[in-house]
């Protein structure tokens, strides 16, 4: 077995490589860029290598400052992760020349997977279901409007060396195909310097089910189950779950036996991930056609560690030192439920535009709900952050937080935007899901805008837990954007009371601190509470140990929780309902977010809710004539200048952060008047770009 081992790689993954391999008794070494020298995953390594300053380009991505870390260290094996080297021959091919060991598949393997239509090619061949199509590189539009009618509408053209949803289109009719084809083969040379484009078959109803197999280099190759993860964003995972809802046990010996074929045709050993399109309305689950093979550790691959028991990272190491496999095929687990769900540095209320900034605070749901909710009532806090895999003996729910950031740390625009993975584990699909829905409600972020409530109203939406799944859910279901997880009455009523309580707590604090004044807090005891536009009267009676709650004259609810002001997590039991609710307090009022949506709340009594309606309504500036940058970011074009007019839904100026480019659009018809900034300029959040009319 290696005595060191360098992690070529930073963030979340670094950190589980490193959790691993400090388990296994083996030394690591982090590298870093000038971006991350106090992050997680150096502080957690044994050792540290600065690579250089903060651009991948220049740090991640340079192959040879990671062979010179290895030889400084005297590292033995290099685990890539995913993204940055991981899927590159020539780095596969420099460490071996280097005489340092590669966790990770052969470099054959990589380079045969690595061409989509070279590795339909093989799959074909190997007897795996393809999806029907044109295997070949298609030179003119001409050719390529007769391939797609060959083929039947609607077709999907892809770049041959694309990745990451780069580089593809789908084309309904021969008019889409005119218009797409030469874009699909420019974004190929573009992004990946190779124009060669096909065209396949668009899978209608596709649900994205993956196999995950793991080879040694003694021949044996198993496959590790299915990971369903049709819940995408523009072609980017954001719901993973295994095993998947679709899938029954003849399918997942089908698929698994095809895909295992797949990677003994390449020679394949370590973990690797085959992906393909589904036809979710055939039911006999036939329908089953191979995408591409990722030579790597997947994102999701922790759902997979969590029904199986298996450590993939672990297993990897030891396929790298030569072990053999002690695993055979009849006796790969399948244990329960596990549900991923990735948090990202996004606004998922403003379009998902990305968000970059500092951490205020980082507080992951530490360990189950079911256990925080305990720890809570008897005052214990509850120790550190999940680690490996618990022992499957095990039946209760539990939670697994796979992160690379802190409190206080920086989420920058250089890398990816994917905060943290929150894992949970159940005997069952629905319970799964209610463990991860009541995680999400106790996971603190500020700082930055996440996706936390967008991930919980996914996760809690009737069509995702009737496993009713397409790549199209969220474009299906979030037609106009996403606007918090609707509430029912139950839950509405539950915050009025929790509402009151919060109000009722944090004046009788502040009636207690000194020079202020002395006045019974609640002449009365019933309060209006405004939950946006709706209204609860809530009455509150305090009784030691907890309060019983009556909301708009119904049967009294007992509310058992310890709350105290500056507290940010509310813990409570409401007739045997746990809630999970995070209040922040808010000028006058209160935010109470919790299930999937924030919910501003305001308290007053009832004789001053009667004055309310006199109140004048406080009118907020208007700034619609103003365009405004919506995230911290480089302007990277303008497309406007003072006098021109424009048009709604024209593209006014473009905004690069993280690595997307974001194109601003004009709301409604108008004149510009001015220009307030130009190309080339950093932009603040809220900064003046255009001034209209
Ligand atoms: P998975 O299939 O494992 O979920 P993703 O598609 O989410 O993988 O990508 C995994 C990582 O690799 C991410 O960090 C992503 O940014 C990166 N990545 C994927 N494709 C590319 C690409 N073509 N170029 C650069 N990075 C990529
Ligand atoms: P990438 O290399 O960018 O990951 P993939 O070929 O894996 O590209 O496709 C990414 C996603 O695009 C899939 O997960 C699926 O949602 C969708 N997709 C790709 N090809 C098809 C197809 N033929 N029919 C339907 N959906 C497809
Ligand atoms: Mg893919």
């Amino acid at each position: 077995m290696f005595k060191k081992i360098l992690i070529a790689n930073r963030g979340e993954i670094a950190c589980r490589v490193i959790r691993t391999a400090k388990r296994m008794g083996i030394k690591t070494v982090a590298v870093y860029s000038d971006a991350d020298a106090r992050a997680p995953h150096v502080r957690m390594a044994d050792e540290s290598v600065r690579l250089g300053p903060a651009p991948a380009a220049e740090s991640y991505l340079k192959a040879e400052l990671i062979i010179d870390a290895c030889k400084a260290t005297k590292a033995e094996a290099v685990h890539p992760g995913y993204g940055f080297l991981s899927e590159r021959t020539s780095f596969a091919k420099a460490l071996d020349k280097a005489g340092i060991a590669f966790i990770g598949p052969p470099e054959k393997a990589i380079a045969a997977m690595g061409d989509k239509i070279e590795s339909k090619k093989l799959a074909s061949k190997a007897g795996v279901n393809v999806v029907p199509g044109y295997l070949g590189d298609i030179a003119t539009t001409e050719e390529a409007v007769k391939i797609a009618k060959d083929i039947g509408f609607p077709v999907m053209m892809k770049a041959s060396a694309g990745g990451g949803g780069k580089g593809m289109r789908l084309a309904y009719n021969e008019k889409d195909v005119r218009e797409g084809f030469e874009a699909t083969k420019r974004e190929g040379l573009n992004s990946f310097g190779d124009d060669r484009v096909f065209i396949e078959k668009f899978i209608e109803d596709p649900r994205h089910i993956e196999i995950q197999v793991l080879g040694d280099k003694h021949g044996n190759i198993l496959y590790l189950n299915e990971r369903e993860c049709s819940i995408q964003r523009r072609n980017q995972k954001v719901i993973e779950e295994a095993p998947s809802p679709f899938v029954t046990p003849e399918m997942r010996k089908a698929m698994g036996e095809q895909c295992v074929a797949l990677a003994r045709a390449v020679g394949y050993h370590s973990a690797g991930t085959v992906e393909l399109i589904v036809n979710g309305a055939d039911p006999s689950g036939k329908s089953f056609y191979f995408l591409e093979m990722n030579t790597r550790l997947q994102v999701e691959h922790p759902v997979t560690e969590e029904t199986t028991g298996i450590d993939l990272v672990e297993q990897m190491i030891r396929v790298a030192a030569g072990e053999k496999l002690k695993l055979a095929q009849e006796d790969v687990p399948l244990n329960g439920w596990s549900i991923e769900a990735r948090v990202y540095a996004e606004d998922p209320y403003r379009g998902f535009l990305p968000s970059t900034g500092r951490l205020t605070t980082y507080r992951p749901p530490a360990q189950s709900p079911s256990v925080i909710a305990r720890s809570e009532a008897t005052k214990q806090s509850s120790s550190g952050k999940s680690g490996l895999l618990r022992s499957a003996r095990n039946d209760e729910p539990r939670i697994r937080v796979d992160d690379g950031v802190y409190e206080g740390g920086e989420v920058s625009m250089f890398y990816d935007p994917m905060i943290a993975k929150l894992i949970s584990w159940a005997p069952t699909r629905e319970a799964a899901i209610d463990e991860a829905v009541a995680a999400l409600d106790a996971f603190q972020l500020d700082g930055i805008s996440d996706n936390v409530d967008f991930l919980s109203a996914l996760l809690q939406h009737p069509r995702f837990r009737a496993g009713n799944l397409t790549t199209g859910f969220i474009a299906e279901e979030y037609p106009e954007g996403f606007h918090g997880a609707p509430a029912d009455e139950q839950l509405l009523g539950d915050l009025a009371a929790l509402a009151a309580i919060v109000e009722l707590t944090y004046e009788t604090r502040a009636a207690l601190i000194d020079g202020q004044l002395g006045q019974p807090v609640f002449p009365e005891a019933v309060q209006v509470v405004r939950i946006g536009k709706q209204d609860f009267t809530v009455a509150i009676a305090p009784y030691d140990g907890g309060n019983l709650a009556i909301v708009d004259g119904g049967e009294a609810i007992d509310v058992v929780g310890d709350w105290q002001p500056g507290d940010k997590l509310l813990v409570a039991d409401l007739d045997g309902r746990s809630r999970i609710v995070q209040v922040a307090k808010r000028g006058r009022g209160w935010t109470l977010t919790t299930r999937g949506a924030a919910h501003r709340v305001v308290v007053v009594p009832r004789h001053i809710a009667a004055l309310a309606g006199h109140m004048i309504e406080k009118v907020p500036p208007d700034m619609s004539r103003f365009l405004l940058a919506p995230m911290p970011g480089l302007l990277t074009r303008l497309e406007v200048q003072a006098g021109d007019k424009v048009e709604a839904g024209q593209p006014v100026a473009v905004v690069e952060a993280m690595k997307m480019e974001n194109i601003l659009r004009a709301e409604k018809s108008a004149t510009v008047k001015a220009t307030a900034a130009k190309a080339g300029d950093s932009l603040a959040v809220d900064q003046v770009i255009v001034e209209f009319e």
